[in-house]
């Protein structure tokens, strides 16, 4: 099915979303409607893919949800956020919408493709949803039943703020936060300011107005007040997923690009991609930070399809390296373009631009660092160090199964995390936002380094041709979680000061002891043939 859905989009973005194209609305910073509709149009459907079948949906599972919003990115990030908030937007009725809101709007969505906005952020709660001020008070009738709501407020940087037929607003009810549906048009709501962006200007993002506007009582979602931000928190389950495939694919837009380029510019005398610095550092080096993202998004979209529930910190950890590396990516692809990467009929500059929201949008950076630190954390200390140990003995067994994959390197940068996790603990460290979000950056690394691991080591055991360029991207990938825990302990180590404890550097030293003895060099040995196999690999790929 996803496949189908996937040639159905090529089409249409090949026939429709050309290059000039794409140029023309990202300078008019227009939104195309008549594409987007053409999208929702039941020729191609796009948005069924995230509808269940039993309202007129595809019923696609949260891979299949990944794979498309990565390819839609990779083409214009625009286009697929205003699918994002269409999504988004429809979330909060899919998982808190009595079964009546979901026949009625579920159906209405699928079936009338309608544009759809989620409204969450106010000027002042952007990160800290909580503190939202938009309100929404009851309107009773003569003997005191609730009959509707009156809102009131203002929506800050609504993605389709400007274009949607429905919207689900966000508002403080007496009893809490709550979902409400609201149909444009609707007496009191209007649409306000047009933002004017850095990137993703073919997405519509405007401010939503809301003054004395009054909502029947069936228009709130769940018919409960109160349940709005654990529903809001049940959609960020499967949205940070997918702006993590944003960011994937936003990177590999412009990387793809890049190495095309490489192959046929020449400098001194040879194409780029012979150069190998060239090759290894703007490009390689990218396509497996990528690779891994992907392998590890797989298996949290995966864990969700057969129904694993709370994986809120790996949606967060794919999040954060998603959009982190496609950041990456995209800034050296026009690194790798020099002059023509910086000018704008190349493209790879607006791809650029672009995917820069991805790290912004849906929970920042920083907020993904946070939410990563602190739960494994708590799990780690509850746990006694479990956590990690177990991720550490799953490698140690895959080592034996698929002694290529790197798998070793992983377990000891697992062993490391822990060693600093539990130190920074017992000194009461964690403290520190920037131990945390030091903690949060090795976490991801090893993790996504995991599902790598096991990725390489399914493809090389099915004696699948991709399998040897994977074991080898797997060992680069798993160096690359043993570098970034010797760097996170030694930024930890600075945490002690001798002023507040006698024996900090003596007790710095043990850590740092303790985690580089892990390490040894001949196990992390060979990295630079590794990605040079990986390059060559790329060289040959047509
Ligand atoms: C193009 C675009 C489309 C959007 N679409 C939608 C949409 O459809 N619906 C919707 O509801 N919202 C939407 N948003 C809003 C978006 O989700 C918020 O902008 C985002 O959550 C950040 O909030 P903020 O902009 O208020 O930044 P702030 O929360 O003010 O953050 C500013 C900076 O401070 C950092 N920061 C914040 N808190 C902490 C902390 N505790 N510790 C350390 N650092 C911190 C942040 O990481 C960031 O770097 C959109 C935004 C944009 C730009």
């Amino acid at each position: 099915m996803c496949e189908m859905v996937i040639q159905t989009l090529r089409q249409v973005v090949a026939r429709e979303l050309p290059d000039d194209k794409v140029m023309e609305l990202d300078a008019m910073d227009h939104f195309p409607e008549d594409i987007i509709r053409k999208l929702l149009s039941p020729d191609v459907g796009l948005h069924l893919i995230f509808l269940p079948e039993e309202f007129g949906g595809l019923g696609g599972g949260a891979r299949d949800i990944c794979k498309v919003s990565e390819e839609m990115a990779s083409h214009d990030l625009g286009v697929a956020t205003a699918f994002l908030a269409i999504c988004l937007g429809t979330d909060p009725i899919l998982v808190g919408g009595t079964p009546e809101q979901k026949s009625k709007w579920l159906t209405r969505i699928a079936t009338e493709g309608l544009i759809v906005a989620y409204g969450v952020t106010e000027p002042e709660a952007g990160s800290d949803v909580a503190s939202l001020k938009a309100t929404a008070d009851r309107i009773l009738d003569a003997d005191g039943n609730v009959t509707g709501y009156r809102l009131n407020g203002t929506k800050q940087f609504i993605t389709n703020g400007g274009v949607a037929q429905i919207y689900t607003i966000l508002a403080r009810t007496p009893d809490g936060l709550s979902f409400f549906v609201v149909e444009r048009g609707t007496d009191g709501l209007s649409v306000g300011k047009h933002e004017e962006k850095h990137g993703i200007r073919a997405s519509n993002t405007t401010g939503v107005l809301m003054e004395d506007m009054d909502l029947p009582a069936e228009n709130l979602i769940g018919l409960d007040e109160g349940q709005g931000l654990k529903q809001a928190n049940a959609v960020f389950g499967y949205t940070r997923l997918m702006v993590g495939a944003f960011g994937l694919g936003g990177g590999q837009g412009p990387l793809n690009r890049a190495l095309a380029y490489a192959k046929t510019r020449e400098q001194f005398g040879a194409p780029l991609v012979e150069k190998q610095g060239y090759l290894l550092k703007l490009i390689v080096e990218n396509w497996i930070d990528l690779a891994a993202g992907r392998a590890h998004m797989e298996q949290v979209a995966m864990q969700l399809d057969e129904g694993a529930t709370d994986l809120g910190t790996e949606g967060s950890i794919a999040k954060l390296w998603g959009t982190e590396a496609g950041n990456r990516a995209a800034d050296a692809s026009i690194q790798a373009l020099g002059g023509y990467g910086y000018a704008k009929e190349y493209v790879v500059e607006k791809m650029r631009r672009d995917v820069r929201i991805t790290s912004i949008y849906e929970g920042t950076s920083e907020i993904q660092q946070s939410i990563i630190s602190l739960y494994r954390w708590k799990e780690s200390v509850r746990s006694k160090g479990g956590f990690y140990e177990n991720l550490a003995v799953d490698m140690d067994r895959l080592h034996e199964a698929e002694p290529e994959v790197g798998a070793a390197m992983i377990a000891a940068a697992f062993r490391g995390l822990n060693d600093v996790v539990m130190h920074m603990h017992k000194a009461r460290l964690t403290r520190n936002q920037i131990v945390m979000f030091t903690f949060a950056d090795m976490m991801t690394v090893c993790e996504v380094a995991g599902a790598f691991a096991h990725k390489a080591g399914r493809l090389h055991e099915q004696g699948d041709p991709q399998g040897e360029i994977f074991t080898a991207m797997s060992r680069v990938f798993a160096r690359k979680a043993v570098r970034i825990v010797s760097e996170g302990a030694g930024l930890c180590a600075g945490g002690w000061t001798a002023e507040q404890d006698p024996e900090a550097l003596t007790t710095a030293e043990i850590m740092l002891k303790g985690v580089m003895v892990r390490f040894p060099v001949a196990m992390t040995a060979g990295l630079w043939p590794d990605m040079v196999l990986v390059g060559a690999y790329l060289k040959s790929k047509s």
